[in-house]
C-alpha cells in the first residue's frame, strides 16, 4: 500500500525518447540537412537520381538511430541491472521470525534489527538500543556520530538533529546495536524529501570515456577541416555541383568522426560487469572495469581472504609445557575456563556461529569438557586496535576475569603466571620462554591467542593478569589461492598481505603462498608509524606483508602506493576499512563477511571473499581494456582509411566517380557495425596475464595502438587507391568505382580479423574461437555481395560486379592479414613482454 521503499532518481527514457535522443547528434542533424537539400534539388530539378540519394540517407539514418537505440537500451539494462545486484539488503523480524530481506522491501511497521556497520533502510524509531551511535553525513553532512536512544522525546517540533529516538534511511550505524520500527518508506523519508536534490547529480562519465570525448573532439574538428578543403576543391574541380560536394563533405565528416564509441565502449564495460556477476564479482562502478586492467598492487587480508577462516586449535603451551591437542587427556584447569567463557560464539556445540577464532577456543573447551556455564557479569568486547578480550564472570560465588588476545600485547599486562595451579610472580625467563613458545607456534603458520585471569571484586580492567598459556590455532590456505600469487607476479601485479596477526604468523602463511620470501619484507604496524616520512614510501613499497596492523595503517598503506604510482586494489570487512576501501583506486569488500558500509564504499564486492576472484576479475578487467583498444583500432583505423582515400581522390582523381557520399554511409555506418559488436566478446588473449599492467597515465592510447592506427589506416588507403586506378584502366570508371567500393568494405571487414589480437597472429586464437566475430564478417560480405543485384545498388550506384571482378577485391583485401601479422611480428620482436617469474 505505501509502495516500494526506493529514492526515485528521475524518470528512466523509455525507448521512445530513446530512439529520438539519437537524432540529437550534431552529425545526425547535418546528415539530415543533407537529405532535406538533396530532397529540395531532387524536387527542383525533377531527377529521379537525387531522389533516390534521399531515400538511401533517410534510410540509413534511421537504420543507424535503431542500432544506436538499441546500444543505448542495452547499456541502460545493464546499468540498472548494476543497481540491483548492490542492493543492500537489512535483517527485520516477522511474526517472530528473523530474516533478511533486501532493502526495498522493508515496509512501515517492520522490526528491523540493526548493528555496526549496517546501512538504516528506512526511518525508524527506535525500540531499544545498546551504546547506539549513527553516522548521519548522507543527511545532514556532519560526518561525526551521533549518540542515539530509546528515550521518549518531550515537545513538538524536535529539528532532524534532535531526534535522537530516530534513526533515518541511508544513515549507517557506527557503534551498537538496536530493534527499531519502520515509520516511513521510499520518498517517504526525510531522505526522500531531499531526494530531488540527488536526482540533480550527472552521472559521472569514467576516465575512459572522458578520453574518448576528448579525443572525439579533436578528430572532429581535423575532420571538418579535412571535409572543407575536400569541399573547397570539389567546388574547384568537378562537375558535382554544390550540393554533391556537400554531400561529400557531410558524408566524409559522418564517415571519419567515431561518434558511436563511447556507445560502443560502454556496452562492452557493461557487458563484462553482467559477466563478472555470473562469476560472483558484483561490480558497483563502472569504471572499476578499466581500473582493473590497470591494477598493479593488490592489498588484501589474510583471514578469509587468503585462507579459509575455518581456524582448529592444535597446540596449547601451558604449565611450561606445549602439547598437541589429541595428545592432551584430563583436567587443564583455568586455561580450559577461558576458552570456554571467554567468547561470544553463538549456538549450539558443533554448530557454533560467530568469529571463527573464538569457535576454535569454544570447539576446543568443548572437546576438553568444558562447558563454561557460568553468569557472565560484565565484558570488554573484542576491538582489532586493542587486540584483547575481557569477561567478568560469576562462579560458585566468586567472581573471575578472563582476557585473552594477542600475545604481545596480553603478555605485557601480566604480572603472574600459574603454574599447575600455582600462581607466582612471572619473570624475565618466564616472559623469554613464553615468547620463544609464541614464535616457534607463528612459524608453522599458526594464529596464537594468550589467556589469563585475574580474581576481581568490582569492574573489569585489563591488567594485573595472571598468564595461564597459549593456544595455536591452524588455518588452511585457500584453494587456488598460490597459483593466483603465481599469476599476479607474472603479471605485473603485485600482492601484498595486511593483516592484525602477529608478524612471524603472518610471514609463515606469506612464504607458503609465496607472497613474501625474507623477513625484511614485513613490516609491522609500529615499524609503520615510526618511519621518517622521507623513507615512508620507498619502505612500504618494498614491503610484501604489513603484520599486527589497525585499520587506520590500510588508509596509509594506499596513500603512500598511491603516491609510488601504484593502482591499488584493497580489500577490507570492517566499518574501519571503510576509508582505506574508498581511497584505494579499486576498494573490494568482502561479500560474505563485509559491513553494509564497507559495501557501500567500495567499488567491487567478491562474494566468496576469495583472493582468486579479484585475480580472475583483473583478468576479465585486462580483457576488456583490451577489447576497448581493439574497437578503437578498429573503428580508427577504418575512419582514417576511408578519409586518406576522399581527400586524395579528391585533389588527384578529378573528375571521376569515386567513393560515393552513400557508398561511405553505408560502409561507415551499415558495414562497419557489425564486426564492433562481436569484438567485444572476444576471448582474452593468451598473454594478456603475461604483461606488464597497462600504465594508467597512458591508458588505452597507448604508442602501439597509435601506430597500428597508422600503419593499417595508410595501408588500406593505398589498397583502395590502387584497386580503383587498376580497375579505372582495365573496366571504366563505374566498374572501378563499384570494386572500390567492395574492396574497401572487405579490407575492413577483413581488418577485424587482425584487431582480434593486439600482439598474437591472427591464426593463432583459433578460427572459430570468437564464432560471433566470423558471422557478422561473413554477413557484412554477403550484405554488400547482395546489395550488387537488388535495385539498392543504383541508389548506391553500385554496378553488377562479376565473378572474376569480384574475386579481385576480395584477394586485395586479403592482403590485409599478412599486413597485420607482419605488424604483430614486429611489435613482438621489439620488445620482451614476459615478466622474469621471480622478480625477487
Ligand atoms: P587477518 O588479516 O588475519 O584477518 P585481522 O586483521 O582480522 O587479521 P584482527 O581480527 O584484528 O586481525 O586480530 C588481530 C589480533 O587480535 C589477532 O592476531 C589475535 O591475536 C587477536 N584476536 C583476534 N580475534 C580475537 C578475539 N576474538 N579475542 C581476542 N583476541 C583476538
Amino acid at each position: 500500500r505505501v509502495g516500494v521503499n526506493e529514492l526515485e532518481h528521475g524518470k528512466k527514457a523509455g525507448v521512445i525518447s530513446l530512439f529520438f535522443s539519437q537524432f540529437k547528434d550534431i552529425m545526425t542533424i547535418l546528415l539530415i540537412a543533407a537529405a532535406i537539400l538533396s530532397l529540395v534539388v531532387a524536387v527542383l530539378k525533377k531527377d529521379g537520381g537525387e531522389l533516390k540519394d534521399t531515400a538511401i540517407i533517410l534510410a540509413i539514418i534511421l537504420l543507424n538511430a535503431v542500432v544506436g537505440t538499441v546500444q543505448s537500451a542495452r547499456a541502460d539494462r545493464a546499468i540498472e541491472g548494476l543497481k540491483k545486484l548492490s542492493a543492500n539488503s537489512c535483517k527485520v523480524r516477522r511474526d517472530g521470525i528473523e530474516k533478511v530481506i533486501p532493502c526495498a522491501e522493508a515496509t512501515i511497521g517492520d522490526i528491523v534489527l540493526l548493528q555496526e556497520g549496517d546501512v538504516v533502510p528506512a526511518d525508524c524509531r527506535i525500540i531499544n538500543c545498546n551504546n547506539l551511535a549513527c553516522n548521519e553525513s548522507a543527511l545532514t553532512g556532519e560526518s561525526a556520530g551521533v549518540e542515539k536512544s530509546a528515550e521518549r522525546i518531550r515537545g513538538n517540533g524536535a529539528a532532524l538533529g534532535d531526534m535522537k529516538n530516530m534513526l533515518f534511511g541511508s544513515t549507517f550505524v557506527v557503534r551498537g546495536n538496536c530493534e527499531g520500527v519502520v515509520t516511513a518508506v521510499g520518498m517517504g523519508t526525510e531522505m526522500g524529501k531531499i531526494a530531488a536534490m540527488l536526482q540533480k547529480s550527472a552521472p559521472v562519465k569514467t576516465p575512459l570515456e572522458r578520453g574518448l570525448d576528448r579525443l572525439g573532439r579533436f578528430i572532429s574538428a581535423c575532420v571538418l577541416v579535412v571535409a572543407a578543403a575536400v569541399f573547397a576543391a570539389g567546388i574547384f574541380s568537378r562537375q558535382d555541383g554544390v550540393l554533391g560536394n556537400f554531400m561529400t563533405a557531410v558524408a566524409i565528416a559522418v564517415a571519419a568522426i567515431p561518434e558511436g564509441m563511447p556507445a560502443v565502449v560502454t556496452v562492452l564495460m557493461a557487458m563484462s560487469v553482467q559477466k563478472m556477476a555470473g562469476r560472483g564479482v558484483i561490480i558497483r562502478k563502472l569504471k572499476s572495469v578499466e581500473t582493473l586492467g590497470a591494477c598493479s598492487v593488490i592489498c588484501c587480508d589474510k583471514t578469509g581472504t587468503l585462507t579459509r577462516n575455518e581456524l582448529r586449535a592444535e597446540v596449547l603451551y601451558f604449565d611450561e609445557k606445549p602439547r598437541y591437542l589429541r595428545d592432551i587427556t584430563g583436567a587443564i584447569g583455568k586455561i580450559g575456563d577461558c576458552m570456554a567463557v571467554c567468547n561470544d560464539v553463538k549456538g549450539e556445540r558443533g554448530k557454533y556461529v560467530g568469529d571463527p577464532t573464538e569457535i576454535a577456543l569454544k570447539a576446543c573447551a568443548d572437546d576438553l569438557g568444558y562447558d563454561g556455564k557460568v553468569e557472565r557479569i560484565a565484558e570488554m568486547p573484542f576491538t582489532s586496535d586493542r587486540k584483547l578480550m575481557s569477561v567478568a564472570v560469576k562462579a560458585d560465588g566468586d567472581r573471575v576475569q578472563y582476557t585473552k588476545g594477542a600475545p604481545d600485547v596480553l603478555l605485557g599486562l601480566c604480572t603472574r603466571i600459574s603454574i599447575g595451579g600455582e600462581v607466582r610472580k612471572i619473570t624475565a625467563r618466564d616472559m623469554e620462554k613464553i615468547y620463544s613458545e609464541n614464535d616457534k607456534m607463528s612459524a608453522g603458520a599458526l594464529r596464537v591467542l594468550a589467556l589469563a585471569y585475574k580474581p576481581i571484586r568490582s569492574g573489569l580492567s585489563e591488567d594485573n593478569l595472571i598468564f595461564l598459556g597459549l593456544c595455536g590455532m591452524k588455518d588452511g590456505l585457500k584453494d587456488g589461492v598460490r597459483e593466483a600469487v603465481a599469476e599476479c607476479a607474472r603479471a605485473g601485479v603485485s600482492t601484498v598481505m595486511i593483516t592484525g596477526d602477529y608478524k612471524k604468523t603472518a610471514f609463515a602463511v606469506a612464504r607458503a603462498l609465496d607472497i613474501a620470501h625474507d623477513e625484511g619484507e614485513i613490516m609491522t604496524g609500529e615499524q609503520l608509524d615510526n618511519l621518517p616520512p622521507s623513507k615512508r614510501d620507498k619502505e612500504i613499497a618494498r614491503c610484501k606483508v604489513f603484520a599486527r596492523v589497525s585499520p587506520r595503517h590500510k588508509l596509509a598503506i594506499v596513500k603512500s602506493l598511491q603516491r609510488s604510482g601504484k593502482i591499488v586494489a584493497m580489500t577490507g570487512d570492517g566499518i574501519n576499512d571503510a576509508p582505506a576501501i574508498e581511497r584505494a583506486d579499486i576498494g573490494i569488500a568482502m561479500g560474505a563477511a563485509g559491513t553494509d558500509v564497507t559495501k557501500s564504499a567500495s567499488d567491487m564486492i567478491i562474494c566468496d571473499d576469495n583472493f582468486a576472484t579479484i585475480v580472475s576479475a583483473v583478468r576479465e578487467g585486462r580483457r576488456v581494456s583490451a577489447n576497448i583498444r581493439k574497437t578503437i583500432l578498429f573503428f580508427l583505423s577504418t575512419n582514417l582509411a576511408e578519409v586518406l582515400s576522399i581527400l586524395v581522390a579528391s585533389f588527384v582523381l578529378f573528375g571521376f566517380d569515386f567513393l560515393k557520399s552513400t557508398q561511405l554511409l553505408w560502409l561507415n555506418l551499415i558495414t562497419d557495425s557489425f564486426p564492433v559488436l562481436a569484438l567485444g566478446v572476444e576471448r582474452e588473449d593468451g598473454d594478456i596475464m603475461q604483461r606488464p599492467p597497462e600504465s594508467a597515465e597512458k591508458g588505452i592510447f597507448s604508442r602501439d595502438t597509435f601506430s597500428a592506427i597508422c600503419v593499417f589506416g595508410c595501408f588500406m588507403t593505398v589498397a583502395t587507391l590502387g584497386i580503383f586506378v587498376y580497375a579505372l584502366n582495365a573496366y571504366g570508371n563505374a566498374s572501378a568505382s563499384a570494386m572500390t567500393f567492395m574492396t574497401l568494405s572487405f579490407l575492413e571487414l577483413f581488418q577485424a580479423f587482425n584487431v582480434r589480437s593486439e600482439r598474437q597472429s591472427a591464426f593463432g586464437k583459433g578460427a572459430f574461437s570468437n564464432p560471433a566475430l566470423l558471422l557478422t564478417v561473413f554477413a557484412g560480405v554477403a550484405l554488400n555481395v547482395l546489395l550488387c543485384v537488388t535495385p539498392l545498388a543504383g541508389a548506391l550506384s553500385l554496378t553488377e560486379l562479376t565473378l572474376r571482378q569480384l574475386a579481385i577485391c576480395v584477394v586485395v583485401a586479403l592482403s590485409i592479414i599478412p599486413v597485420g601479422e607482419g605488424f604483430k611480428a614486429i611489435l613482438r620482436s621489439k620488445k620482451n613482454f614476459k615478466i622474469p617469474q621471480k622478480s625477487r
